[in-house]
């Protein structure tokens, strides 16, 4: 098969749908590789890397597109990529079209067979090709929030671990999950004080379980939250209740009685956000101030560490990737239902349930 890697032409998207080393596993199983020019070139990854892996490289999208049997991407396709797609040609990508009525038209009239990372799931029914991305953001949340609370950027001028004599930051994180786990093991590994919560007792028994007592894990109530967020220098929103909004767990009136300087860093905000005072900011300029607490709310953080988040999405993706050129498209999913669940738009239809009640069309 022949395998497209076009460069993302998103306003400052630099991540990229192969690494060289995917590209190498991928020629090694017979297949051909097209990469078009200075697409990994923002994260460090030249043409000759590519070239070095085996691939050929192109230089212009259009030749990507018009040569390949699949294409491997991150972002969703542009109204300028989706008028390059072709039927039968399949697109391996995020996609998120449940509120983007214009992408689902353009890909059902293209004819091509796109299959979403994020809805392929797991035996556990885990999303495998999220989880890379919450990793990501769940970890950076800690370094952005570290930041936030220096005196420049409004913050209330706390170092997280404090200093031997001085006491260390207090660190709230709501939701235990993919990015609340990732977020606590780097707070507490900059020594704040970190607590907690989860709706979920087993969640919190399986953090209990995993780190001990450096740290509180508190099961999630209005009450316990409010306690807890008063006394917080850093708190980080990573709810996510699958296929809703995020709850609002912390109110208008609740931010106007924190602490003076405190930050509230809302992962969530791809889901609108768990703060009543959060909207979406962007990595040009990431944070804002609602009665001097500082809010940052980057919809979409991995992209700003796109050289991590890349190879860790490549980890994710290859075995899917080897798996659909090896086999073909159809092959492939008869044999994984999980990859299976991937499937959007097929020959002109949409095959997502979610996707396809979400804009009133057949399923
Ligand atoms: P996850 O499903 O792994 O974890 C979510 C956790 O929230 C679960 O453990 C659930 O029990 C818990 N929860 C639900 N309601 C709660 C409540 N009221 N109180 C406390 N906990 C509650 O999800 P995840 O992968 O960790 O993602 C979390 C959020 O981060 C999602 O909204 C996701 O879309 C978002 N995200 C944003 C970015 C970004 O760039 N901003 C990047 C990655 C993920």
């Amino acid at each position: 098969m022949r395998i497209g890697v076009p460069k993302e032409i998103k306003n400052h998207e630099y991540r990229v749908g192969l690494v060289p080393s995917s590209v190498r596993e991928l020629v090694a199983h017979g297949h051909e590789v097209v990469v078009e020019t200075h697409a990994g070139y923002g994260i460090g990854l030249d043409d000759d890397r590519y070239e070095a892996a085996g691939a050929t490289i192109l230089s212009t999208p259009e030749e990507v597109f018009a040569t390949a049997d699949m294409i491997v991407k991150v972002k969703e396709p542009q109204p300028v990529e989706i008028a390059r797609l072709r039927p039968g040609q399949i697109l391996f990508t995020y996609l998120h079209l449940a509120p983007d009525l214009e992408q689902t038209k353009g890909l059902i009239d293209s004819g091509c067979i796109a299959i979403a990372y994020e809805t392929v799931t797991d035996a556990h029914g885990r999303l495998p090709l999220l989880a890379p991305m919450s990793e990501v953001a769940g970890r950076m949340s800690i370094q952005a929030g570290a930041h936030c609370l220096e005196k420049a950027q409004g913050g209330n001028g706390m170092l997280l671990g404090g200093v031997p004599g001085v006491a260390a930051a207090n660190v709230v994180i709501l939701g235990g999950g993919v990015v609340g786990t990732n977020a606590a093991r780097m707070a507490m590994g900059l020594e704040a004080k970190v607590t907690i919560f989860d709706m979920s007792l087993h969640r919190l028994y399986e953090l209990d379980m995993q780190f001990g007592a450096t740290l509180n894990t508190i099961f999630s109530t209005r009450d316990a939250v409010e306690e807890y967020v008063m006394q917080a220098d850093l708190v980080i929103g990573a709810v996510l209740v699958p296929g809703a909004a995020a709850p609002k767990l912390i109110s208008r009136d609740m931010v106007s009685r924190m602490k003076r300087g405190s930050v509230l860093v809302d992962v969530a905000i791809d889901q609108g956000g768990c703060f009543e005072t959060s909207k979406p900011t962007t990595h040009a300029e990431p944070t804002y101030i609602v009665d001097e607490v500082v809010h940052y709310c980057v919809a979409n953080m991995p992209g700003g560490v796109a050289r991590t988040s890349t190879f860790a999405l490549n980890n994710a993706t290859l075995p899917f990737t080897l798996s659909l050129a090896d086999k073909g498209w159809r092959q492939a999913l008869y044999d994984n239902a999980y990859l299976k669940e991937g499937l959007n738009v097929h020959e002109g239809r949409v095959t997502y349930k979610a996707v396809a009640d979400a804009h009133g069309l057949p399923f």
